[in-house]
């Protein structure tokens, strides 16, 4: 067959046979799922997602590798201040507390957050979790509900989020001996915590540690949950805590395998007074806060493990069409072309279960789960596809690709490790599965 009668069977070519309304009908724009999916969201979202992206390109995109390879040596603070300074830090409201496009906040409390997350994980896993992480951190004192906690410390805290002197925060639940105890229920009801709160005169006395906790050597502020003295996690109750209160300090930095510009910290609490309006929320709301921010962040950690499956595919695209075996690119065998497929399915199939875990306002605990879940499996084998693809050159340390398989093997672990929720769609989802799927009631 001559290349001039492939050209006239493509669509393009054969679609001027047909009249007008059918050629209307038959969409053969040479869009990018970038740009496809582009025009499904609202004008405020694509303004932020644009916003990000260029973010991302200028400005992580230079100092990705140094970050991952010297993350000892890098300084995080100017990129987080120039974020913070274009509103990245502060989309979790609409103003005047915050910069979220308000129209689209109303249908979705946290797809413009989800959106970002995306555009900067593609150019660096870690750099991408240092910014998100901020948000998990402040997001206790919002979704808490709690009118005092919200007007005293969301509001100001938010608010200077939009200015070039945010003040970081970070979210601690993991303890040495709990760590998916804190993020499921039947795990909760057996979990063994040592982080604990005292009655005092004008407050209350913390002691105890939590590990694991990203950016907790650089928040200023953390949101630390801990059970009351003499009680069980039923009691469990959120304290918004100053890293300059005495008797906080951070332990030991762990030493990470991926997204190592944001450091994964101990933080030791030893007689440390909190006052009563540090409390957030209600005594005793801190299981349901926890589970809350949960179930409304892991939707934006699926977007970032997207953003990361993406990071992978364009670079190994890029590298099939420079790429030269044989008589010809990489890019024209059609057994690469059927791989590249497939990592772009798997890619927009995860965009289109992440964005409809954001669909609305309230957050839905499975389909947040099922999108972290499917989104960071997708991360892992793109990423491993991609280093399979690009060879001895995905294996090296300098173009991203070994970097971002390192990095997607975290997603699967944090906020839940894969397992745990997948046993947090069951709990929500069964009972109703079970009753109404039943077949010839
Ligand atoms: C780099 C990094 C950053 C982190 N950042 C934070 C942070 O900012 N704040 C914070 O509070 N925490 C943070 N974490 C903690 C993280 O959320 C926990 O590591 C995670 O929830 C898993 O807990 P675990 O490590 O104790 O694993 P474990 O609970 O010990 O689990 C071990 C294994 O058992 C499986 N398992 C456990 N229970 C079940 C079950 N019921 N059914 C089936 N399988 C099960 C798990 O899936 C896993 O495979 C971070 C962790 C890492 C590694």
């Amino acid at each position: 067959m001559t290349q001039d009668r492939l050209e006239q069977l493509k669509l393009p070519a054969a679609r001027q046979n047909m009249n007008r309304i059918g050629r209307w009908l038959t969409d053969v724009r040479p869009l990018t799922i970038w740009e496809r999916d582009n025009r499904t969201l609202s004008y405020g979202e694509r303004k932020w997602r644009k916003r990000a992206r260029q973010f991302a390109q200028e400005v992580i995109r230079p100092v990705a590798i140094e970050a991952d390879l010297n993350h000892h040596r890098y300084d995080p603070r100017p990129l987080l201040r120039e974020a913070a300074g274009r509103g990245f830090l502060s989309l979790l409201f609409t103003p005047p507390l915050g910069r979220a496009s308000i129209l689209p906040f109303l249908r979705s409390a946290v797809m413009q957050t989800a959106l970002i997350g995306e555009e900067f994980s593609v150019e660096s896993g870690g750099i991408g979790l240092q910014l998100m992480a901020h948000y998990l951190g402040i997001a206790p004192l919002l979704l808490s509900g709690h009118l005092p906690s919200i007007l005293r410390h969301f509001a100001p805290l938010h608010m200077k989020a939009m200015t070039r002197n945010p003040v970081l925060m970070a979210f601690a639940i993991t303890e040495p001996s709990a760590g998916s105890d804190v993020e499921d229920t039947e795990g909760g009801a057996a979990a063994r915590l040592i982080t604990t709160a005292k009655k005092t005169n004008k407050g209350w006395l913390l002691n105890g540690r939590k590990v694991f906790i990203s950016n907790g050597a650089l928040a200023q502020k953390i949101t630390v949950f801990a059970k009351l003295k003499g009680e069980g996690l039923e009691s469990w109750t959120c304290f918004l805590i100053d890293k300059k209160m005495n008797g906080v300090s951070v332990g030991r930095q762990e030493r990470k395998m991926g997204q190592r510009p944001s450091d994964a910290s101990e933080i030791i609490l030893e007689d440390v007074f909190v006052p009563s309006r540090n409390v957030v929320g209600k005594l005793r709301a801190g299981w349901a806060i926890n589970r809350n921010v949960l179930n409304y962040s892991r939707s934006v950690v699926g977007a970032m493990a997207l953003g990361q499956a993406r990071g992978a595919f364009e670079r190994t695209l890029a590298f099939c069409r420079e790429t030269n075996l044989g008589p010809k690119r990489l890019i024209d065998y059609q057994d690469v072309q059927l791989e590249l497929a497939d990592m772009l399915i798997r890619l927009w199939a995860a965009r289109a279960l992440v964005w409809h875990s954001c669909g609305e306002l309230r957050s839905n605990q499975a389909a947040a789960s099922a999108a972290k879940v499917f989104a960071t499996d997708t991360a892992w084998e793109v990423s491993n596809k991609a280093v399979e693809l690009m060879g001895d050159h995905g294996y090296v340390q300098t173009n991203g690709v070994e970097r971002g398989l390192r990095d997607a093997r975290l997603a699967q672990i944090y906020e839940g490790t894969n397992q745990i929720n997948r046993l947090a769609l069951i709990e929500q989802q069964w009972e109703a599965e079970i009753d109404k799927n039943t077949t010839g009631a």
